[in-house]
């Protein structure tokens, strides 16, 4: 029974898996991902039907990478990670080039490492954050900064020395001499992948609710540029090469999974609210985790909404995630990926950047300039503004 959604699937093959671990600790205050606290039951319940649905799935799965993000994977106990580590070991793995795994600082012990080594997993992502208290006590983190240190130590000791680290900037109370030395401190320490987030005020989160009542103060927007430009600065200084808005990596440390999504690659998600794309449909799982749980037990497939991804809007979004990586795209591919001629569609918006210097082709490669990259969003909802 179990396997009759899948048979409805279209055969194609996946080489690129993402699983969705959607409990944490506790809930952060700038967080809407889809995370949360759980009793220990659910969370059981919940490692079993992820497992399920990548054995239901494993016939297709090819994968050349796995990430296991969240939430917090980290946050998951030895018994029930292996729950999902054994239903991994039904794929086939030949061609498997990156296994990462997230972990928050707290929860990141040498067990868990140890399990993580054994189970194949080559590259751990760190949230760190913040090496400042003051800063994680606002961000409404767990961890401390000694943790944090502690947690890099650990990990390097377990073997994995291809670690990514996270941090944010733009957080309110902090100024551009802080933010170097947030930065200082992330090269300092030596990780050959670094990636940067701007915080953001989403909806509905306890942040949001603190700026509308005005009893914080976001960063002005020209300290926010300020402390991205001065990073991209440092980090090239330092060795790392910015091969993404957000991403910095020493030469072979680019993350391979994030960019099979900018460049376009059908991928397969499990777990709640886990996203899939099949090369044409788009689909998120059910976000509800007891929801999830029971379509996977009735042998139903936990997918919501599945959207097609055809013409303009497909070419909205190619542009959207290829212009993300510095490598930007070819005619060619844009052309593979959406059956459409850049020129016919983007020409004269093409043509546009380019005379502001904020896109540039160089060795055939559309892209963003330096300038550009100060103001991708601005540059990018051009083209989707186009759909
Ligand atoms: S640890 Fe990450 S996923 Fe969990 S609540 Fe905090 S920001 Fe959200």
């Amino acid at each position: 029974m179990l396997n009759s959604f899948s048979m409805r699937q279209e055969k194609i093959t996946y080489r690129h898996l993402y699983i969705h671990v959607p409990f944490c600790v506790r809930k952060c205050m700038y967080c809407d991902f889809a995370s949360g606290t759980a009793p220990v039951k659910l969370r059981k319940r919940c490692v079993r039907a992820i497992a399920k649905e990548i054995e239901i799935n494993a016939e297709r799965l090819t994968p050349e990478t796995i990430y296991i993000g969240g939430g917090t994977p980290s946050h998951l106990a030895l018994n029930e990670i292996q729950i999902i580590f054994r239903a991994l070991n039904r794929l086939k793995t030949e061609s498997l080039r990156e296994f990462t795994v997230e972990v928050n600082p707290e929860s990141v012990t040498p067990a868990r490492l140890r399990l993580y080594k054994k189970s194949g997993a080559g590259r751990i992502s760190i949230g760190v954050q913040s090496f400042d208290d003051n800063v994680l006590k606002f961000l409404g983190r767990v961890h401390t900064s000694a943790k944090a240190y502690k947690a890099i130590q650990m990990c390097r000791k377990a073997g994995f020395n291809n670690l990514s680290l996270d941090l944010i900037f733009g957080i309110p109370g902090t100024d551009l001499t802080h933010w170097e030395k947030t930065v200082q401190t992330a090269i300092s320490i030596g990780p050959p992948h670094i990636s940067l987030y701007g915080l953001t005020y989403e909806r509905g989160t306890p942040l949001n609710r603190l700026r509308r009542l005005g009893k914080i103060k976001p960063v002005a927007e020209e300290t926010e540029l300020a402390m991205y430009r001065h990073a991209c600065r440092a980090m090239k200084k330092s060795g790392y090469r910015q091969y993404e808005i957000s991403n910095f990596a020493k030469p072979g440390f680019e993350s391979v999974h994030n960019a099979a999504y900018w460049r376009y690659k059908p991928f397969l998600g499990a777990g709640p609210a886990a996203a899939s794309f099949d090369g044409v449909r788009r689909w998120k799982n059910i976000r509800d985790v007891g929801k999830y749980c029971s379509r996977i037990e009735e042998g139903r497939p936990p997918r919501g909404k599945i959207e097609k991804l055809r013409g303009r809007r497909r070419a909205g979004e190619v542009m959207m995630l290829a212009l993300r990586e510095r490598r930007g795209i070819t005619c060619a591919e844009f052309e593979e990926r959406t059956g459409l001629e850049i020129e016919r569609v983007y020409g004269s918006i093409i043509a546009s950047f380019c005379g502001q210097g904020l896109l540039a082709f160089s060795r055939g490669r559309l892209r963003l300039t330096g300038r550009g990259l100060a103001v991708a969003d601005t540059v990018i909802s051009e083209f989707i503004g186009e759909l």
